[in-house]
């Protein structure tokens, strides 16, 4: 898992002390610190990824918002407070096996799939196949290889009893009644916490997919789901699910009341960042640039509608959202901070808990917004656009910290006569293996945009010339081996790459054309291979 043991451990303490400090005084804001916990280790659960886990502590949230929100002021009652207790020791109990399995070697490892792949490529993930008949699936299960993930598989009754948790569990539900398929997911998620359970061949029925949702699984596909879509989704779950952490500027005069904002954020894992001075709010937000501005008020010379006006201005910040604080419920004031670009406003003292919750959804739905305007949508890579932004910013780091930076241009060997051979679908499929591949191989903090139909470009920070050359000969070897099934055989396919590097040319335009023109001598050298400049 992409968790540690012990910061899973660590967390899931601080859950059960808050719980502690609020069963021996109760009190409103002890079960608010609490709730607030519980909400900040869902949280975690869901960006580290962990299922199973992640069920448990999103129900236990409901039941302790429902409580918030009851505001009657009344001590909440014993039967309720035991419930609540028994539901944490039960989640304690999860996450210590959880921790406990994952710490210990397995010996009664089955594999019954050869890898399908003819290069050396460790399986990064594992997935198990579970249904009455693994014929269907075995396309898919080569694919599946090329990516690196090693696929089982598994009819009802042989699933091994002590195995390594899986990535994933697809249940293929083809021959089994709606009961059965319940059962089985219900099963698997009372075994598996961090696995993500797949079920296909569902009905396309509101009662059916809410029973298998409600049985614990994560992804539903019903019959006919051409099975690309379920390879394109399950490589997605084994790509990257950690999200950068959510960034706020706090924008308010008064220092304390800043902190007490910076501290509630905190508690959810927000990072923050305050601006006091209204002047200095263009300069702060350039440099820490942040997902979302919470926005007093009232500041000495300035409202927070007329900063929120200034920073409009600024095309950067044109759809960055803006919550306002205020201690004043001025409804007309209200009014015109929401029609001057403001996207919530909440008064003071405000709730911690609406205030994360404001501040989670606003800037999920932001950077999901952000995602659809970046992503290429065939491969989910950066866009032309995008990557050149993004090469435009490294090259700026990159000469701030005087590190080096490499830049390649990649282009697939005569794709016209792949689309000519096996139709332009195949094309496409292709081109997203190479961009999966690309992905899966370069470091988080690599570029890979789709720069056009069906060339790429790579920019690697932090290395130089020789060691891109080194990496993209590596990628590009195993690229050359995977077979692309086409009807009963297969086909391979080849790329060239041309390789430029910082600072040896000093910005992006002209770091893409040197690639660029390595990339024609790799053309015209015989293609397949890597031609570094410089
Ligand atoms: P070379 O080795 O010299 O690169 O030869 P090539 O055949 O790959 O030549 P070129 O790069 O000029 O051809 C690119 C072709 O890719 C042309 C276009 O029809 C096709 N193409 C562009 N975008 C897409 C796409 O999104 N999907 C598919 N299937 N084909 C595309
Ligand atoms: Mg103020
Ligand atoms: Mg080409
Ligand atoms: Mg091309």
């Amino acid at each position: 898992m992409s968790c540690q043991p012990d910061e899973l451990k660590k967390k899931n303490d601080e859950l059960s002390a808050q719980w502690r400090a609020y069963v021996e005084s109760p009190s409103f804001e002890r079960f608010v610190e609490f709730a607030i916990s519980v909400s900040s280790f869902a949280d975690f659960l869901n960006n580290k990824g962990l299922s199973g886990l992640l069920q448990l502590a999103r129900a236990l949230e409901q039941q302790v918002l429902v409580l918030l929100n009851d505001g009657s002021g009344e001590a909440i009652p014993q039967d309720t407070l035991d419930d609540l207790g028994s539901r944490l020791e039960k989640l304690a109990e999860r996450i210590a096996s959880f921790i406990d399995g994952n710490s210990r070697p397995i010996v009664n490892r089955r594999v019954q799939q050869e890898t399908p792949v003819s290069f050396d490529l460790t399986p990064t993930h594992r997935i198990w196949f579970i249904g009455n008949s693994v014929e269907p699936w075995r396309k898919l299960i080569t694919q599946l290889g090329y990516f690196g993930i090693h696929a089982e598989v598994y009819n009802g009754q042989n699933i091994p009893a002590e195995a390594e948790e899986p990535a994933i569990v697809l249940l293929d539900a083809a021959d089994m009644a709606l009961q059965e398929a319940s059962r089985h997911i219900q099963a698997l998620r009372a075994r598996f916490s961090a696995s993500k359970l797949l079920a296909h061949n569902l009905q396309s029925d509101f009662n059916d997919l809410k029973a298998v949702l409600g049985a614990g699984c994560d992804f539903c596909f019903v019959s006919g789901t051409p099975q690309s879509a379920i390879l394109a989704r399950i490589i997605e779950l084994c790509g990257s699910t950690e999200e950068d952490p959510y960034r706020v500027a706090v924008v308010e005069d008064s220092l304390t009341a800043s902190i007490a904002i910076q501290r509630t954020l905190k508690e959810s894992g927000i990072e923050s960042f305050a601006i006091t001075k209204p002047h200095e709010v263009l300069t702060g937000l350039t440099r820490f640039q942040p997902d979302l501005i919470l926005m007093d008020m009232f500041m000495p010379g300035c409202t927070g509608v007329e900063a929120a006006r200034v920073i409009r201005q600024h095309p950067e910040f044109l759809s960055t959202p803006i919550v306002y604080l205020s201690g004043d419920a001025n409804m007309p004031l209200q009014i015109e901070a929401l029609r001057l670009g403001g996207d919530q406003f909440l008064t003071k003292p405000y709730n911690p808990v609406i205030l994360n919750a404001v501040v989670k959804s606003k800037i999920e739905r932001y950077r999901a917004l952000r995602r659809s305007m970046l992503q290429d949508s065939l491969t989910g890579l950066l866009n032309h656009l995008a990557s050149k932004e993004r090469l435009a910013a490294a090259i700026s780091t990159a000469a701030a910290e005087q590190a080096p930076l490499a830049v390649a241009m990649v282009d697939i060997d005569h794709f016209k006569n792949i689309n000519d051979s096996y139709g332009h679908p195949m094309g496409d499929h292709v081109i997203r293996s190479l961009a999966w591949l690309l992905k899966q191989r370069l470091r988080k903090t690599d570029i890979v945009g789709r720069y056009g139909g069906e060339e790429f470009l790579v920019a690697l920070p932090g290395s130089n010339a020789e060691q891109a050359r080194e990496v993209l000969d590596r990628i590009r070897r195993d690229f050359s081996l995977i077979r692309h099934p086409f009807n009963e055989t297969w086909f391979n396919t080849t790329f060239s790459a041309g390789v430029s590097h910082f600072p040896a040319i000093g910005n992006g335009e002209a770091l893409i054309k040197e690639a660029d023109e390595a990339l024609y001598e790799a053309k015209h050298g015989g293609r397949n291979r890597v031609v570094m400049r410089g």
